[in-house]
């Protein structure tokens, strides 16, 4: 074997691509999409936060279900390899407070130019862009159909990677089309669902005009027997940001079931519920209640508003349901935004279907990577980290067999 084509050119495909090309490998890489990457760039214009710093057996749990399979992973390609391998890009990075890794200077546009340039100098890559994989000819599947805007194609494909990517983001070509074709394989697979996504609240009216996307910031969000030291959002419709997208995936299954979840706020988790009984029970004064929430606990506009909302009147007015309600503000949630909007999806090829080295038990000559898998991680990095791992195990794999047929 001496050419490998790959399918999908998000980060695991274009990864692949680059380690193969170095590797002395001839690579077809085929997108649906005019240019490769495009996920990527939009994840890149909001700060694009590339791993993370901490230690591996926290880095690990992150993966849920899948951590153990992950642990292997990260064992040959972990958060310092893919920083090294950046570096390798001329791209330096930086760890930011939060432990998350970003790029110092470089925006992920100049990132992908100088990526692409390192795979297209090796002469061994070629590129068929808008050419969208519409499935495989037959169960022997080295068949490969393609459709452009002016054909359709059949490749003969002995080695092929596919790196299809989630269903969000529609625009970016990642729209899970291709899960009939591996259901045709029969292959185990899970329907798509939102993952990293926001969820809807019926404010009143008064909150959604007030509110206007304000963050709330260092406090605990707690849903069932999880309770996550974060940040969130609250917006027009509801709630988003980073503490909700880690819990996502179980307040998504809630609904699902129940076309409901309460999560909990502790608005003020560095302190005691006695230490906060000790300042509302200070002489008020002239200050309005508010104010003097605002005095005595630091209780800003954005949390006065959402206590109002939340609470009656009269609890608000009480304050011993208010320290209490301060500890577990009880948010009730009763929608998903759409999946087009979530940051990640769950959902694809079962997890079960691949080895350790990402080829799919019952076709070998099939290597799966990134997105298309079903498995979840938050926000932090975690997701590309994953995506760059697997494609880095599949292509030493792909290396292997190249070298001994
Ligand atoms: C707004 C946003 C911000 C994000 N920020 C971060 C972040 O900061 N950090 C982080 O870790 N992750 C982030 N992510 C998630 C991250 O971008 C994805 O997890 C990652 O891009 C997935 O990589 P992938 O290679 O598996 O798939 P994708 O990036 O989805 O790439 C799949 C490729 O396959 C192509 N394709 C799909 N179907 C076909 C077909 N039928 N035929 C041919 N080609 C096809 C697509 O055109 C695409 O090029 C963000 C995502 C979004 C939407």
């Amino acid at each position: 074997m001496n050419k490998v084509t790959i399918i999908g050119a998000g980060p695991a495909g274009l990864y692949s691509a680059y380690l193969l090309t170095k590797n002395g490998i001839k690579v077809d890489i085929y997108d649906a999409m005019s240019g490769p990457c495009k996920k990527f760039l939009i994840a890149g214009s909001s700060g694009l936060n590339l791993t993370h710093s901490e230690p591996i057996d926290k880095f690990i749990q992150r993966y849920g279900k899948d951590a153990n399979f992950f642990a292997a992973l990260l064992e040959s390609f972990n958060a310092e390899n893919l920083r090294q391998w950046c570096q390798q890009l001329e791209v330096e990075t930086f760890v930011g407070s939060s432990g998350r890794v970003f790029p110092t200077t470089m925006t992920a546009a100049q990132m992908l130019k100088s990526w692409r340039e390192e795979i297209e100098n090796t002469t061994l890559a070629t590129f068929h862009f808008n050419h969208q994989f519409i499935g495989f000819q037959d169960k022997n599947s080295k068949k490969l159909l393609f459709k452009s805007e002016t054909e359709e194609r059949v490749i003969d494909s002995e080695n092929s990677l596919f790196a299809l990517g989630g269903a969000s983001w529609k625009k970016t070509g990642s729209d899970g089309s291709w899960l009939n074709s591996f259901k045709e394989l029969e292959l185990s697979t899970r329907d798509f669902l939102p993952m990293n996504c926001g969820f809807t609240r019926s404010w009143s009216t008064k909150f959604q005009t007030d509110v206007d996307n304000s963050p709330l910031k260092n406090i605990v969000i707690s849903f069932k027997d999880r309770s996550i030291r974060t940040e969130c959002m609250l917006t027009p419709y509801g709630i988003e940001g980073t503490g909700i997208y880690a819990l996502s995936n179980e307040i998504r299954d809630e609904i699902i079931s129940k076309q409901r979840a309460q999560i909990q706020i502790d608005l003020r988790p560095d302190l005691s519920l006695e230490e906060i009984y000790k300042r509302l029970s200070k002489a008020r004064g002239k200050n309005s209640i508010s104010n003097f929430l605002r005095k005595s606990l630091k209780i800003n506009k954005t949390e006065i508003n959402l206590l109002r909302d939340i609470l009656s009147k009269e609890e608000f007015e009480d304050l011993k349901t208010l320290g209490i309600k301060l500890k577990a503000l009880p948010i009730e949630l009763n929608g998903i935004r759409p999946m087009d909007e979530a940051i990640s999806t769950s959902g694809g090829i079962s997890m079960d279907e691949i080895n350790q080295q990402l080829q799919l038990k019952k076709y070998p000559h099939l290597w799966i990577c990134g997105e298309m898998l079903d498995w979840d991680a938050p926000t932090g990095g975690y997701l590309l980290q994953a995506c760059f791992s697997m494609a880095h195990r599949a292509s030493l794999s792909i290396i292997a067999k190249c070298h001994n047929p």
